[in-house]
């Protein structure tokens, strides 16, 4: 029940998609009306797909024509969107400036996993990344980011096949989550929020390649999952990897993540997600290494076999290279997960398809202090 209204359009009134259901409750009681409008208009946008005020029928008419005037529910467009073969079905989304960005979702046994950006492009530039080659542009909105799951929810819905729904969300599409901090703790409120889309603590993963202070931060906000982007477990070569290893060295890293770990529940884990590049960190020294790295520590190593792009200069580890690696930690008692390569056809590896975007880093400021908390 998509509404036709709801297109991309330079935003003047307050986007209603912006607002958690705190913000939500803090517009209503300025307008003297009750905190259950909150939950109310919640349920209309995000479960009920609907954009049109005058179609919220349990507020009152002159509250619909207020809402009407002041305020918009306005989504980017969708402007491509593919299903391959596997099932894995992918959108492109045009923003309100023309930038665009990426949402994949992956099908698997169980469960309907939605990769969602949160950045236009990315600042950190990791060398085997597709999106980090593009540059950086800018963060997006807490509507941008919560409209991804809007659009993919509504869209799968309209396919009318049972079990294609988004039961899990990972924020691993575009951008480094934790430098856009505020936009998408808010985001993942209204993931969470059992008047939009309900999700559990357990069904929403975080990821990012380790802004340290930050994630000190979401410690305290949230209780979702974490992947921490490692690919390697030594800093030489994670200096080469990701660079932000520079800033924030693996001593660093893995002291934040024991800190992390302290303040879940008994049962938390830590996704460690290891990328794995032919002959580059893929040896069983690089596997003992990562055992000692990750020793102590409540650990699930997610192995991604390396989406090969074109110039990336880095191949795809060999069959049995996965394997060996992965024996080795699983021989060691870490638990581990070897990621299938997903959506092939339609080009469903993060950042293949937005091709090149108007790079706005800046070089020497590219790894400025996160600025975290400022509007929580
Ligand atoms: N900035 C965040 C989230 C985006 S990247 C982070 O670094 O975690 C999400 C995951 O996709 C990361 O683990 C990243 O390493 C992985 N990835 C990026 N490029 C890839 C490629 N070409 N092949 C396989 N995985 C890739």
């Amino acid at each position: 029940m998509r509404s036709a209204n709801v297109q991309d359009k330079t935003t003047s009134g307050l986007n209603l998609l912006d607002l958690d259901r705190q913000g939500l409750e803090d517009y209503f009681s300025g307008l003297e009306e009750k905190s259950f409008r909150a939950g109310q208009v919640l349920k209309w946008i995000h479960q009920k797909g609907v954009s049109d005020f005058q179609q919220m029928t349990n507020l009152s008419k002159v509250l619909r024509d207020r809402l009407q005037r002041d305020t918009e529910i306005t989504a980017p467009e969708v402007v491509y969107d593919a299903i391959s073969e596997d099932g894995t079905r992918k959108w492109l989304l045009q923003l309100h400036d023309g930038n665009r960005i990426e949402t994949v979702y992956i099908p698997e046994d169980d469960r309907g996993t939605l990769c969602v950006s949160s950045q236009v492009g990315c600042a950190l530039d990791c060398s085997f990344c597709s999106t980090g080659r593009q540059g950086f542009n800018r963060n997006l909105t807490t509507a941008e980011i919560i409209s991804q799951v809007w659009h993919a929810t509504r869209l799968l819905d309209e396919e009318k096949k049972p079990g294609r729904k988004v039961t899990n969300v990972v924020l691993m599409g575009m951008g480094e989550p934790l430098l856009n901090f505020d936009h998408v703790v808010r985001a993942v409120r209204i993931m969470m929020d059992d008047y939009a889309y309900g999700l559990s603590k357990r069904r929403v993963t975080i990821s990012t390649a380790g802004v340290v202070p930050a994630m000190d931060r979401l410690a305290e906000l949230l209780d979702t999952r974490l992947a921490v982007s490692l690919h390697a477990a030594n800093d030489e070569l994670r200096n080469s990897l990701v660079p932000l290893n520079k800033k924030y060295p693996l001593k660093e890293l893995m002291a934040a993540c024991r800190r992390f770990v302290v303040r879940q529940n008994s049962r938390f884990r830590i996704t460690f997600e290891y990328v794995l590049l032919d002959g580059v960190n893929d040896s069983d020294q690089h596997a003992r290494e990562l055992l000692k790295l990750v020793e102590g520590i409540p650990t699930l190593v997610n192995l991604i076999p390396f989406n090969p792009f074109e110039g990336s200069g880095y191949r795809t580890s060999p069959r049995s290279r996965v394997d060996r690696f992965n024996s080795i930690l699983a021989d060691a008692g870490v638990t581990t997960v070897v990621r299938r390569t997903r959506g092939d056809d339609i080009d469903a590896a993060c950042g293949q398809l937005v091709g090149q975007i108007e790079d706005k880093s800046r070089r020497h400021r590219r790894f400025e202090e996160p600025r975290i908390g400022m509007q929580l």
